[in-house]
């Protein structure tokens, strides 16, 4: 389906989680989060018929992410269930890559096609710093767990502050050439003041080619990022939820007040 600026949507970002096992400083505050009740949360059924009709109206590209998509208890089921929907063409997720060890192999196994994982730093000091706590070798044990699994075109996520010429991302960069990941820079975002910049390395952040809609895990959609504007396919059904998000999609982003990466996937 087209949107008004003429763009095809065709990219469906999938936060199944609000619930995550980091802290990332510039994502979720040390404090943790306001959760979403239990009951609000969709059900994998409901996220199933969500993606199938979002299918139908064209989408052919589908990542999973959160909060931290592998917390989600039984995730492996819903990876399987999406993965039975004719027409999806590219099946991604990301992960912080805490536990990919304990499930890359299961994932392959239910059908997902490719794998992003977060890595800001090498060191371990400043790799648990950022994450408040979290454990690189965790994430590295993911990778190679990932690559064993025979996930291919794996990339990495390497948030910045400024620019990929700082100490961290060239470290990670040399990383990734080695072990043959592909890397993708994403300066630090500000929601609330409407910071965004595109993703070096990737089409994220780039409004006039986004294709992408975002269903929250709470069932609302969110046609853009850098706004606060949702439509809950609870309470609009999810034909007309999906049908009046990409309808209403604006031309550009611009801030939101109300959202933040965890809650909305990135
Ligand atoms: N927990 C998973 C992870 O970290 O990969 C998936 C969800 S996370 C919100 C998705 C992506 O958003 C990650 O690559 C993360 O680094 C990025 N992200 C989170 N907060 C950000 C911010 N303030 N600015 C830029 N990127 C951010
Ligand atoms: Fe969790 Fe990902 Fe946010 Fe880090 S960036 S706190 S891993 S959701």
């Amino acid at each position: 389906m087209k949107d008004n600026f003429n763009r095809k949507i065709n990219y469906l970002r999938i936060s199944v989680t609000d619930l995550c096992n980091l802290r990332c400083k510039y994502c979720m505050p040390e404090d943790g989060i306001k959760l979403i009740p239990h009951s609000d949360i969709l059900s994998f059924e409901e996220i199933y018929n969500v993606t199938k009709k979002a299918v139908e109206f064209g989408v052919d590209k589908v990542r999973l992410t959160g909060g931290e998509p592998l917390v989600r208890k039984n995730i492996i089921t819903l990876v399987a269930m999406l993965t039975e929907i004719e027409g999806i063409k590219d099946y991604a997720m990301t992960t912080n890559g805490i536990l990919l060890a304990k499930f890359a192999e299961e994932l392959k196994g239910a059908g997902l096609h490719r794998i992003n994982v977060s890595l800001d730093s090498l060191d371990p000091e400043r790799f648990r710093d950022i994450t408040r706590g979290g454990d690189v070798n965790m994430v590295l044990d993911g990778l190679k767990a990932a690559d064993s699994a025979g996930f291919k075109e794996i990339k990495i996520n390497c948030v910045i502050k400024e620019s990929s010429d700082e100490l961290d991302a060239q470290e990670v960069a040399k990383f990734a050439d080695k072990h043959g990941y592909l890397i993708r820079y994403i300066r630090r975002m500000n929601m609330e003041e409407g910071t965004f910049w595109a993703v070096q390395g990737g089409d994220g952040g780039n409004c006039e080619i986004c294709n992408r809609i975002r269903l929250a895990s709470d069932g609302k959609i969110y046609p853009c990022l850098f706004n606060d504007i949702c439509y809950s396919v609870r309470e609009l059904g999810i034909e007309d939820a999906l049908k009046i998000a990409i309808g209403n999609k604006p031309e550009s982003g611009h801030k939101s007040n109300n959202n933040e990466f965890y809650s909305i996937g990135g």
